[in-house]
């Protein structure tokens, strides 16, 4: 690992501040440490985001859950606002990783990588949530732009996470057995804008499955979403699975999640 200097903000303009295009935000370091251990990554500063209390907040504002950056999965997991109001983000939160990854990673350290395989870019994507940040809110549709890739300018933090409450959703993995990363993962929801889909882990980049959402906005049962024939077009083929089987994969979660919702 690269020399590098750490600096420990006590609040987030003081974080945006000593930011840069060189340095990285440290928030529950599953990611980035791994990554500057292996020499993918060598900033020259990390911030730690850890201190700042008030990223750590989850709360129920109107008809939106709000969570900040800084909360954990396990957190999530836990919370009973999540829980009353988005019974599915609280249970996907909850099968994130194991128990140690529950208890360090947070949705913005997991927003802000955007690893192909994780789980709260469905949730985001699946349920028309905004991604609040020191400087502007980016719709979920917006946010995620390709293979480990985002909206997020250089320097730009995360500050929370704006989630409509749905009539119903929920969120069904096919998970890698070692990592608990999602070969696949869907998200449905029922929101107040229409039905949608977005399925995590089959291709470079979360995304909505329309024809699922067009299916079920006719019939919202696990049987038409199952009935869903998807295409095998620019999914990811590795040793996990190959793209037939992730497509294959594809509507038989999205029916098991309409069952759960
Ligand atoms: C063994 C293992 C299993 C896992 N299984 C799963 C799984 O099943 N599902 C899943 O979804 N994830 C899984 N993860 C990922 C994990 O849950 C973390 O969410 C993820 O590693 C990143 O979150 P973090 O808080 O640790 O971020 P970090 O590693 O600290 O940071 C990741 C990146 O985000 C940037 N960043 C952090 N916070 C902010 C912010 N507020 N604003 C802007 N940029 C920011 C950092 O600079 C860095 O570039 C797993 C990880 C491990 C190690």
């Amino acid at each position: 690992m690269q020399a590098f200097s750490y600096h420990n903000p006590s609040s987030v303009a003081d974080a945006v501040a000593k930011s840069s295009a060189d340095a990285r935000f440290l928030a529950g370091g599953q990611s980035l440490l791994p990554s500057m251990k292996l020499g993918l990554a060598a900033p020259e500063a990390l911030i730690d985001l850890n201190g700042l209390a008030d990223l750590r907040q989850i709360k129920q504002e109107g008809d939106e859950i709000v969570i900040g950056a800084m909360a954990t999965h396990a957190a999530v997991a836990a919370s009973d606002a999540v829980a009353k109001a988005i019974p599915g983000l609280a249970y996907l939160a909850g099968h994130i990783g194991d128990r140690q990854v529950r208890n360090r990673g947070t949705i913005g350290g997991s927003l802000a990588n955007n690893d192909p395989a994780a789980c709260y870019p469905a949730a985001v994507l699946g349920l028309g949530a905004t991604v609040v940040t020191n400087k502007r809110s980016i719709a979920g549709d917006d946010f995620f732009k390709g293979f480990y890739e985002t909206a997020l300018d250089a320097g730009e933090m995360i500050t929370s996470v704006r989630f409509p409450i749905p009539k119903r959703s929920a969120y069904e993995k096919f998970r890698q057995p070692a990592s608990r990363f999602s070969i696949v993962g869907v998200f449905v929801a029922q929101a107040k804008d229409g039905v949608r889909v977005a399925v995590t882990g089959a291709g470079p980049v979360v995304f909505r499955a329309k024809d699922i959402e067009a299916a079920l906005a006719k019939d919202w049962s696990n049987t038409a979403a199952a009935a869903v024939k998807v295409s095998e077009a620019g999914l990811n083929s590795d040793l996990h699975g190959s793209a037939a089987y992730r497509a294959a994969l594809i509507p038989v979660l999205a029916g098991r999640a309409v069952a759960r919702a």
